[in-house]
Protein backbone atom coordinates (compact mmCIF):
# COMPACT_ATOMS: atom_id res chain seq x y z
CA UNK A 1 0.00 0.00 0.00
CA UNK A 2 1.03 3.64 -0.43
CA UNK A 3 3.73 3.57 2.78
CA UNK A 4 6.97 4.40 3.14
CA UNK A 5 7.50 7.16 1.20
CA UNK A 6 8.64 11.01 1.60
CA UNK A 7 6.91 14.28 0.79
CA UNK A 8 8.30 15.50 -2.67
CA UNK A 9 8.87 19.09 -1.61
CA UNK A 10 11.15 18.33 1.81
CA UNK A 11 11.87 14.52 2.24
CA UNK A 12 10.44 14.78 5.68
CA UNK A 13 7.77 11.25 6.08
CA UNK A 14 4.39 10.88 4.21
CA UNK A 15 1.35 9.45 6.52
CA UNK A 16 -1.63 8.43 4.84
CA UNK A 17 -4.81 9.92 6.98
CA UNK A 18 -7.62 8.52 5.46
CA UNK A 19 -7.35 9.25 1.34
CA UNK A 20 -4.52 12.01 1.89
CA UNK A 21 -0.89 11.74 2.37
CA UNK A 22 0.43 14.51 4.82
CA UNK A 23 4.03 15.58 6.16
CA UNK A 24 4.84 17.12 9.44
CA UNK A 25 5.08 20.52 7.41
CA UNK A 26 1.76 20.06 6.21
CA UNK A 27 2.26 18.84 2.38
CA UNK A 28 -0.58 16.98 1.47
CA UNK A 29 -1.24 14.90 -1.52
CA UNK A 30 -5.29 13.99 -1.90
CA UNK A 31 -5.38 10.29 -3.08
CA UNK A 32 -7.17 9.96 -6.49
CA UNK A 33 -11.00 8.06 -6.74
CA UNK A 34 -8.60 5.01 -7.78
CA UNK A 35 -6.27 5.07 -5.28
CA UNK A 36 -3.12 6.38 -6.69
CA UNK A 37 -1.55 9.66 -5.32
CA UNK A 38 0.45 12.17 -7.71
CA UNK A 39 3.26 13.36 -5.97
CA UNK A 40 4.46 15.33 -8.55
CA UNK A 41 4.99 18.57 -7.45
CA UNK A 42 4.02 21.75 -10.01
CA UNK A 43 7.57 23.67 -9.55
CA UNK A 44 8.75 19.97 -10.71
CA UNK A 45 7.09 19.72 -13.51
CA UNK A 46 8.86 20.73 -17.51
CA UNK A 47 5.25 20.69 -18.91
CA UNK A 48 1.68 21.23 -17.79
CA UNK A 49 1.19 17.91 -19.11
CA UNK A 50 4.70 15.73 -18.78
CA UNK A 51 4.95 12.34 -19.92
CA UNK A 52 2.56 9.83 -22.06
CA UNK A 53 -0.43 12.01 -23.01
CA UNK A 54 -3.96 9.93 -23.03
CA UNK A 55 -3.86 9.60 -26.51
CA UNK A 56 -0.55 7.58 -26.38
CA UNK A 57 -1.48 5.52 -23.01
CA UNK A 58 -4.72 4.55 -24.33
CA UNK A 59 -3.04 3.42 -27.59
CA UNK A 60 0.03 1.30 -25.37
CA UNK A 61 -2.81 0.22 -23.88
CA UNK A 62 -4.90 -1.48 -26.69
CA UNK A 63 -1.43 -2.93 -28.09
CA UNK A 64 -0.30 -4.12 -24.87
CA UNK A 65 -3.83 -5.83 -23.99
CA UNK A 66 -3.43 -7.93 -27.52
CA UNK A 67 -1.02 -9.59 -25.12
CA UNK A 68 2.03 -9.19 -28.54
CA UNK A 69 4.63 -8.21 -25.91
CA UNK A 70 3.59 -10.94 -23.20
CA UNK A 71 6.99 -12.74 -24.12
CA UNK A 72 8.77 -9.56 -22.71
CA UNK A 73 6.32 -10.44 -19.78
CA UNK A 74 7.65 -13.81 -19.28
CA UNK A 75 11.12 -12.77 -19.58
CA UNK A 76 10.57 -10.35 -17.05
CA UNK A 77 9.08 -12.71 -14.90
CA UNK A 78 12.07 -15.37 -15.36
CA UNK A 79 14.88 -13.20 -14.81
CA UNK A 80 13.34 -11.79 -11.59
CA UNK A 81 13.04 -15.22 -10.22
CA UNK A 82 16.65 -17.14 -11.88
CA UNK A 83 18.32 -14.67 -11.98
CA UNK A 84 17.82 -12.37 -8.80
CA UNK A 85 16.16 -15.68 -6.91
CA UNK A 86 13.02 -13.89 -5.88
CA UNK A 87 11.56 -17.66 -5.45
CA UNK A 88 13.95 -18.67 -2.92
CA UNK A 89 11.82 -16.46 -0.36
CA UNK A 90 8.40 -18.20 -1.93
CA UNK A 91 5.54 -15.87 -0.83
CA UNK A 92 7.68 -13.23 0.87
CA UNK A 93 6.69 -9.61 -0.20
CA UNK A 94 9.26 -8.32 -2.35
CA UNK A 95 9.74 -4.96 -2.75
CA UNK A 96 9.73 -3.84 -6.62
CA UNK A 97 10.13 -0.29 -8.10
CA UNK A 98 8.45 -0.05 -11.84
CA UNK A 99 10.33 3.07 -12.27
CA UNK A 100 8.37 4.26 -15.51
CA UNK A 101 5.73 2.20 -15.60
CA UNK A 102 3.63 3.04 -18.01
CA UNK A 103 -0.12 1.84 -17.62
CA UNK A 104 1.13 -0.96 -15.59
CA UNK A 105 1.11 -3.61 -17.57
CA UNK A 106 4.51 -5.77 -16.57
CA UNK A 107 4.07 -4.47 -12.86
CA UNK A 108 0.52 -5.80 -13.09
CA UNK A 109 1.69 -8.68 -15.03
CA UNK A 110 4.51 -9.98 -12.51
CA UNK A 111 1.60 -9.25 -9.62
CA UNK A 112 -0.34 -11.71 -10.64
CA UNK A 113 2.47 -14.40 -10.55
CA UNK A 114 2.21 -17.09 -7.62
CA UNK A 115 5.67 -16.83 -6.90
CA UNK A 116 6.42 -14.22 -4.69
CA UNK A 117 3.70 -11.33 -3.83
CA UNK A 118 4.06 -7.78 -4.15
CA UNK A 119 2.40 -6.13 -1.83
CA UNK A 120 4.96 -3.49 -0.58
CA UNK A 121 5.85 -3.13 -4.68
CA UNK A 122 5.25 0.68 -6.17
CA UNK A 123 4.51 1.14 -10.10
CA UNK A 124 5.49 5.06 -10.73
CA UNK A 125 5.36 7.37 -13.63
CA UNK A 126 5.31 11.00 -14.94
CA UNK A 127 2.04 10.59 -16.79
CA UNK A 128 -0.56 11.01 -14.79
CA UNK A 129 -2.95 9.03 -17.48
CA UNK A 130 -0.47 6.45 -17.36
CA UNK A 131 -0.69 6.00 -13.80
CA UNK A 132 -4.43 6.64 -13.80
CA UNK A 133 -4.67 3.83 -16.35
CA UNK A 134 -2.87 1.56 -13.89
CA UNK A 135 -4.40 2.07 -11.04
CA UNK A 136 -7.37 0.57 -12.77
CA UNK A 137 -5.68 -2.39 -14.32
CA UNK A 138 -4.35 -3.69 -10.61
CA UNK A 139 -6.03 -1.72 -7.51
CA UNK A 140 -3.72 -4.33 -5.38
CA UNK A 141 -0.58 -2.51 -6.04
CA UNK A 142 0.78 1.07 -5.39
CA UNK A 143 0.74 3.39 -8.22
CA UNK A 144 2.24 6.93 -7.88
CA UNK A 145 2.41 10.41 -10.23
CA UNK A 146 6.15 11.16 -9.84
CA UNK A 147 9.95 11.43 -11.61
CA UNK A 148 12.69 9.00 -11.63
CA UNK A 149 14.71 12.34 -11.27
CA UNK A 150 13.31 12.90 -7.29
CA UNK A 151 12.26 9.83 -5.91
CA UNK A 152 9.54 10.26 -3.36
CA UNK A 153 11.09 7.77 -1.26
CA UNK A 154 13.25 7.05 1.55
CA UNK A 155 16.84 4.92 1.89
CA UNK A 156 16.66 1.60 1.22
CA UNK A 157 13.31 1.44 0.48
CA UNK A 158 13.38 -1.85 -2.52
CA UNK A 159 14.59 -5.04 -3.62
CA UNK A 160 14.87 -4.38 -6.89
CA UNK A 161 14.03 -1.82 -9.90
CA UNK A 162 12.76 -2.52 -12.85
CA UNK A 163 13.36 0.15 -15.79
CA UNK A 164 11.62 -1.28 -19.15
CA UNK A 165 12.22 1.09 -22.09
CA UNK A 166 12.45 4.29 -19.90
CA UNK A 167 15.30 6.80 -18.42
CA UNK A 168 17.54 5.70 -15.52
CA UNK A 169 18.78 7.99 -12.93
CA UNK A 170 21.60 5.97 -11.21
CA UNK A 171 21.87 8.38 -8.69
CA UNK A 172 18.89 8.46 -7.41
CA UNK A 173 18.08 4.21 -8.12
CA UNK A 174 21.15 3.43 -5.66
CA UNK A 175 19.57 5.64 -2.72
CA UNK A 176 16.47 3.90 -2.72
CA UNK A 177 17.83 0.50 -3.29
CA UNK A 178 18.72 -2.03 -0.52
CA UNK A 179 22.71 -2.90 -0.23
CA UNK A 180 23.03 -5.67 -2.89
CA UNK A 181 19.92 -4.58 -4.42
CA UNK A 182 18.81 -5.42 -8.41
CA UNK A 183 18.17 -3.30 -11.05
CA UNK A 184 17.05 -4.79 -14.58
CA UNK A 185 17.04 -2.44 -17.56
CA UNK A 186 14.77 -3.31 -20.84
CA UNK A 187 15.85 -1.36 -23.83
CA UNK A 188 15.13 -1.83 -27.60
CA UNK A 189 17.55 -4.32 -29.39
CA UNK A 190 19.00 -3.79 -32.66
CA UNK A 191 16.51 -5.07 -34.93
CA UNK A 192 13.58 -4.43 -32.98
CA UNK A 193 10.20 -3.23 -35.00
CA UNK A 194 13.01 -3.53 -37.88
CA UNK A 195 9.92 -3.82 -40.47
CA UNK A 196 7.98 -0.66 -39.02
CA UNK A 197 11.45 1.00 -39.33
CA UNK A 198 11.63 0.18 -42.58
CA UNK A 199 8.21 1.08 -43.91
CA UNK A 200 8.65 4.55 -41.80
CA UNK A 201 12.35 5.24 -42.81
CA UNK A 202 13.79 6.04 -46.64
CA UNK A 203 17.35 4.58 -44.63
CA UNK A 204 17.35 2.77 -41.35
CA UNK A 205 20.12 3.84 -39.01
CA UNK A 206 21.75 1.20 -37.33
CA UNK A 207 20.37 1.07 -33.30
CA UNK A 208 22.06 -0.68 -30.19
CA UNK A 209 20.97 -1.51 -26.77
CA UNK A 210 23.28 0.55 -24.55
CA UNK A 211 25.90 -0.75 -22.57
CA UNK A 212 25.90 -0.65 -18.66
CA UNK A 213 29.20 -1.68 -17.52
CA UNK A 214 30.93 0.58 -15.57
CA UNK A 215 28.05 2.80 -14.11
CA UNK A 216 28.85 4.12 -10.59
CA UNK A 217 27.77 2.12 -7.94
CA UNK A 218 26.61 -1.14 -9.58
CA UNK A 219 28.44 -4.52 -11.34
CA UNK A 220 26.68 -5.51 -14.46
CA UNK A 221 25.56 -9.35 -13.89
CA UNK A 222 24.42 -10.49 -17.07
CA UNK A 223 22.90 -8.51 -20.38
CA UNK A 224 20.27 -10.90 -22.48
CA UNK A 225 17.99 -10.44 -25.43
CA UNK A 226 15.24 -12.43 -26.68
CA UNK A 227 13.71 -11.83 -30.13
CA UNK A 228 10.26 -13.04 -31.34
CA UNK A 229 7.89 -12.17 -34.48
CA UNK A 230 4.02 -11.40 -34.15
CA UNK A 231 1.67 -10.22 -36.25
CA UNK A 232 -0.42 -6.87 -36.18
CA UNK A 233 -3.67 -7.43 -38.16
CA UNK A 234 -5.69 -4.27 -38.09
CA UNK A 235 -4.59 -0.73 -39.45
CA UNK A 236 -5.82 0.54 -35.97
CA UNK A 237 -3.17 -1.86 -34.05
CA UNK A 238 -0.60 -0.80 -35.94
CA UNK A 239 -1.39 3.29 -35.62
CA UNK A 240 -1.55 1.79 -31.85
CA UNK A 241 2.14 0.60 -31.91
CA UNK A 242 3.44 3.68 -33.62
CA UNK A 243 1.95 6.00 -31.34
CA UNK A 244 4.14 4.31 -28.19
CA UNK A 245 6.77 4.49 -30.27
CA UNK A 246 9.02 7.64 -30.60
CA UNK A 247 8.76 6.44 -34.69
CA UNK A 248 5.56 9.11 -34.13
CA UNK A 249 7.04 11.76 -34.13
CA UNK A 250 10.54 11.41 -35.07
CA UNK A 251 9.50 9.45 -38.66
CA UNK A 252 8.76 11.48 -41.89
CA UNK A 253 5.30 12.42 -42.72
CA UNK A 254 5.70 9.73 -45.90
CA UNK A 255 7.00 7.35 -43.25
CA UNK A 256 3.58 7.73 -41.37
CA UNK A 257 0.93 7.77 -44.37
CA UNK A 258 2.96 4.59 -45.84
CA UNK A 259 1.60 2.72 -42.20
CA UNK A 260 -1.57 4.48 -42.42
CA UNK A 261 -2.05 2.53 -45.43
CA UNK A 262 -0.95 -0.62 -44.41
CA UNK A 263 -3.22 -3.50 -42.35
CA UNK A 264 -0.98 -5.82 -41.56
CA UNK A 265 2.49 -6.51 -40.86
CA UNK A 266 4.84 -9.21 -39.35
CA UNK A 267 7.35 -7.55 -36.92
CA UNK A 268 10.65 -8.83 -34.99
CA UNK A 269 10.73 -8.25 -31.63
CA UNK A 270 14.63 -7.37 -30.07
CA UNK A 271 14.89 -6.21 -26.43
CA UNK A 272 18.13 -6.92 -24.33
CA UNK A 273 17.50 -6.68 -20.58
CA UNK A 274 20.36 -6.12 -18.22
CA UNK A 275 20.46 -6.92 -14.70
CA UNK A 276 22.72 -4.81 -12.43
CA UNK A 277 23.45 -4.95 -8.74
CA UNK A 278 24.05 -2.37 -6.30
CA UNK A 279 27.65 -2.74 -4.88
CA UNK A 280 27.74 -2.45 -0.94
CA UNK A 281 29.97 -0.17 0.64
CA UNK A 282 32.32 -2.31 1.80
CA UNK A 283 32.96 -3.71 -1.69
CA UNK A 284 33.43 -0.17 -3.24
CA UNK A 285 36.10 0.38 -0.11
CA UNK A 286 37.81 -2.90 -1.27
CA UNK A 287 37.97 -2.17 -5.21
CA UNK A 288 37.93 1.41 -5.01
CA UNK A 289 38.12 1.02 -8.81
CA UNK A 290 35.39 -1.11 -9.26
ZN1 LIG B 1 6.43 18.30 3.00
Amino acid sequence: MLNDLICPLDSSPLTLKERTLICQNGHSFDLAKTGYANLLPVQNKRSKDPGDSKAMVQARQAFLNSQAYLPIAQKLHQILTEQIGLTESLNDDIRLLDAGCGEGYYLSYLATQEDYQLKSSVGLDISKWAVAAASKRNKALSWLVASNAHLPMPENRFDAILCLFGFPVWSEFERVLSDQGFIVVADSGEDHLLELRQVLYPEIRPHKAPNYDGISGFKLISSQSIRFSFEVNTQQALMDLLAMTPHMHKAPYAGRKAIEALTHLRLTADVTFSLLQKQSNTELENNPNA
